[in-house]
């Protein structure tokens, strides 16, 4: 008989403690949605800005092997918005991210605020808040000098073109050239070292990413022009409004005073 109530007790007990640890656990998760619903108030309570960007693409975020440092438009625009912002109450730090991770790290808080080539599109605001506009660009074809391909109508049966998973690009060349086989990678860097290894014969992504792997290597060219519009927007985790405007209004500054020039001149070329 004792030895039933003691069970019956500790059952009571162990169910109690099972309670409290999933209330601890709803808790925990509520807070930590509650903590990144108000990105704005988040970043100036840490005292930093996480910036999601490229470590892989010449001009806009390429991490420099010799000093560790990221550099590019990206890097620059993004430094510049942060101190228009909080002043230096607040310092910027640069995480990585690819076309395929960057919504991912938004909305799982690693990031954030990403500025990396990424374009509006329908599709990305059902996922994520966009600032303004930042930067124009267009798809195009990188190949090498002296290759047949002129334009997308040479991209038929039996050709390969080369992209990276989760960008634009991937999803539009099968639309725009439904024959060619097309080939993803994880990374500019990859898709890139693939081509001049001869494993396609195209690379498409924005041009203004395809300039900087022509500066890197001149044998490289852009042909056919461009074929869609690719207009880039800083993303910020779904519901930020707030973040969104001081982003919007940074940039206006940064567009009114001729920073936002200087700095474009200073990683992107008149004629590009
Ligand atoms: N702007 C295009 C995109 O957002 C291509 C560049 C990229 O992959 O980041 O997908």
């Amino acid at each position: 008989m004792f030895k039933k109530k003691k069970l019956f007790t500790m059952a009571i007990v162990t169910s109690m403690a099972a309670l409290m640890l999933a209330g601890c656990g709803s808790s925990k998760s509520n807070g930590s949605e509650g903590s990144s619903k108000d990105v704005l108030a988040k970043i100036k309570d840490d005292k930093k800005i996480v910036f999601g960007v490229k470590y892989d693409t010449r001009l806009f975020g390429l991490k420099n092997p010799s000093s560790g440092e990221v550099e590019g438009f990206d890097i620059d625009l993004s430094k510049a918005l942060a101190k228009e912002m909080f002043g230096s109450d607040v310092k910027p730090e640069y995480k990585e991210v690819t076309s395929k991770t960057r919504v991912g790290l938004l909305n799982n808080g690693k990031v954030d605020a990403v500025v990396a080539t990424m374009t509006i599109n329908e599709e990305r605001k059902k996922e994520v808040d966009f600032t303004d506009v930042y930067f124009d660009a267009g798809q195009s074809l990188l190949v090498k000098k002296g290759s047949k391909i002129t334009g997308l109508k040479d991209l038929k049966k039996g050709t390969k073109v080369l992209a990276v998973k989760g960008s634009t690009s991937a999803v539009n060349i099968r639309e725009k050239a439904p024959d060619t086989q097309v080939l993803e990678f994880e990374n500019y860097a990859e898709a890139f070292t693939a081509l001049k290894s001869g494993k396609g014969d195209a690379l498409t992504t924005d041009d203004a990413i395809l300039y900087g792997m022509a500066e890197e290597d001149p044998s490289y060219h852009l042909v056919g022009g461009t074929f869609t519009e690719e207009p880039y927007g800083i993303a910020v985790k779904k519901g930020n409004k707030k973040l969104v405007d001081a982003l919007n209004k940074a940039l206006k500054s940064l567009k009114d005073s001729g920073e936002y020039d200087q700095i474009k001149s200073k990683w992107i070329k008149e004629n590009q």
